[in-house]
């Protein structure tokens, strides 16, 4: 990413991701311009397109990585569809769903602060459970409310997150980076019970 869009409100941040095509979509511009990313970081800096300290030693990930994250996965964000997000951090990719959002982060503060964050913009999306927040291991998944239309996993893996994979619906499409050192961007489709698609949609180099 030799380009970074650096915007002083939320709406000029998208509009530059959009006229740099990391933004494909009327629909995926549409669910970025709604939510302010202003409201998940305290950085001084929030409309830059930068990952940002969130506490815990996590970072926010950087918009141009959840704007490809929302693009990729977009097919299986209909209505009504269910959204596992791992490593929710700072809830920001929970909210904006028409359907029902699960975050799973395993870090109890960043758990609490998420909570406040979507509270600040839309606090009716929990209390009508239509996010739900929990605090474990996303590695594992969360059976409870499985099987997922989609899952983005913002926390990477060391390997094949085939315990993920078992909790997609067929059909699903899941995202992840994988890898320790050198990290690739994966998209998963569930073909059929035991039949997975990999797409590899970009490696990670060091402004990511
Ligand atoms: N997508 C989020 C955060 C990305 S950073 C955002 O943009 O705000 C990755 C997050 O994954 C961090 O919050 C980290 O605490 C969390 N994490 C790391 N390992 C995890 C695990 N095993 N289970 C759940 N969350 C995990």
């Amino acid at each position: 990413m030799i380009f970074i869009s650096h915007g002083k409100r939320n709406t000029e941040l998208i509009t530059q991701l959009a006229s740099r095509g990391v933004i494909k979509s009327q629909r995926v511009k549409d669910a970025m311009l709604n939510v302010d990313r202003g409201d998940f970081t305290n950085s001084s800096s929030p409309y830059s397109d930068e990952p940002q300290l969130i506490g815990c030693q996590a970072t926010i990930s950087a918009p141009h990585m959840h704007a490809t994250a929302l693009e990729a996965l977009k097919p299986q964000l209909k209505e009504g569809a269910k959204v596992l997000d791992v490593g929710s951090g700072s809830g920001y990719l929970t909210v904006g769903s028409s359907g029902k959002v699960i975050g799973i982060e395993l870090m109890h503060d960043l758990v609490q602060n998420s909570i406040k964050n979507i509270r600040k913009n839309n606090a009716d999306l929990l209390d009508s459970n239509q996010i739900l927040i929990v605090e474990g291991d996303g590695r594992l998944g969360y059976s409870a409310e499985a099987p997922y239309d989609a899952i983005h996993v913002g926390a990477a893996s060391p390997t094949f997150p085939s315990e993920l994979v078992s909790q997609l619906k067929v059909g699903g499409r899941l995202v992840v980076p994988i890898g320790t050192e050198n990290q690739e961007f994966f998209q998963i489709d569930k073909i059929s019970e035991t039949e997975t698609k990999r797409t590899k949609l970009f490696e990670f180099d060091m402004f990511l």
